[in-house]
């Protein structure tokens, strides 16, 4: 179950989502925390450049595979405002990490761009443990999934 320290994780990847729209990139922000509660890494979208791989959980993903041992990676709490993306579940379950807190669903995301008239992306949305069975998630929080869907109404300009 969620605890006052797993929504302000989720608080803050909200935050970063919003320095992200405010630099001109989609709103996703992600952080990743130790098992003793530390934050070790965070960071924001940064796909306006081209480059759309730049997800904050795949920069997660590589960089515990750096710096972290498998048991920390195991140990620790990726927080993010939206459900990972395909290739960064598989990329947290390649790296072994463990258990993932999402602020709003991959399902939300779809039906949000949906009625905002956005094309569908080319990488088709689906839940972490389609891709990553033995992953253990939590979410989405309505009231921090309502404040990620203003973002993304935001972004595209409604
Ligand atoms: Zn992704």
């Amino acid at each position: 179950m969620a605890n006052d320290a797993d929504l302000r994780h989720l608080r803050r990847c909200v935050e970063l989502a919003t320095e992200a729209l405010e630099a001109g990139d989609e709103p996703f922000g992600s952080v990743l925390v130790a098992a003793d509660g530390a934050v070790l890494f965070e960071d924001h979208n940064h796909v306006a450049g081209g480059d759309h791989t730049r997800h904050p959980e795949f920069e997660i993903a590589r960089w515990a595979a750096a710096n972290l041992t498998p048991e920390e990676r195991a140990a620790a709490t990726v927080y993010t405002s939206g459900e990972h993306c395909p290739m960064c579940a598989a990329a947290h379950g390649w790296v072994g990490l463990g258990r993932i807190v999402y602020a709003s669903s991959s399902g939300q995301l779809t039906a949000w761009l949906t009625d905002l008239g956005v094309p569908a992306p080319p990488v088709r949305a689906l839940p972490i443990q389609e891709v990553v069975p033995g992953a253990v998630v939590e979410g989405p929080f309505p009231a921090l999934a309502e404040r990620v869907h203003e973002l993304h109404r935001r972004f595209h300009g409604s």
